[in-house]
C-alpha cells in the first residue's frame, strides 16, 4: 500500500468511489470524469504502478483483473455491443495515476486509432 496513492485511498475507503464490482483482490469503480457512457476503472487492491509491473510481480492477479473486466462489461450490459480496455502506461500515454488501472470504455462508438 502507498499512503500517498489516490487509488490505494479508494481501496481503503478513505476516498469515496462508486463501486460497480469487487472481488477479494480487485475493485471496479466509475471514473470521476467519464469519457464514454460506461467508463469503469478496474484496479488491483494491492499497489502496483502499471500493468507491466503487476503482470511481472503477480501474473495470477493480472489474469484475474482481466477476467473482472469481462464481468464488468456484462454487468454494464455492453458485453455484446463491445467495449475497449485501456492501460495507459507512462507519460506519452497520459498515465496520471500510478496505481495500475484498466479503463473499461463503452456505450458509444469508440474511434480508432485513438487520439
Ligand atoms: P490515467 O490517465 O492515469 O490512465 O487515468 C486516471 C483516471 O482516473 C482518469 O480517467 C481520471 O478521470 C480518474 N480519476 C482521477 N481521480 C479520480 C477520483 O478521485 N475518483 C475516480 N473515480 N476517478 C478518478
Ligand atoms: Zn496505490
Amino acid at each position: 500500500m502507498s499512503t500517498d496513492c489516490l487509488f490505494c485511498r479508494i481501496v481503503e475507503g478513505a476516498v469515496p468511489a462508486t463501486v460497480v464490482h469487487e472481488t477479494d483482490i480487485v475493485l471496479a469503480f466509475r471514473d470521476i470524469d467519464p469519457q464514454s457512457p460506461t467508463h469503469v476503472l478496474v484496479i488491483p487492491k494491492e499497489h502496483h504502478p502499471d500493468a507491466a509491473s503487476m503482470a511481472a510481480a503477480d501474473p495470477a492477479l493480472a489474469g484475474h483483473l482481466l477476467a473482472v473486466t469481462g464481468e464488468v462489461a456484462k454487468l454494464e450490459g455492453v458485453d455484446a455491443s463491445g467495449y475497449r480496455l485501456v492501460f495507459n502506461t507512462g507519460a506519452d500515454a497520459n498515465q496520471t495515476v500510478f496505481h495500475v488501472h484498466c479503463h473499461v470504455l463503452a456505450g458509444r462508438h469508440l474511434s480508432w486509432p485513438p487520439g
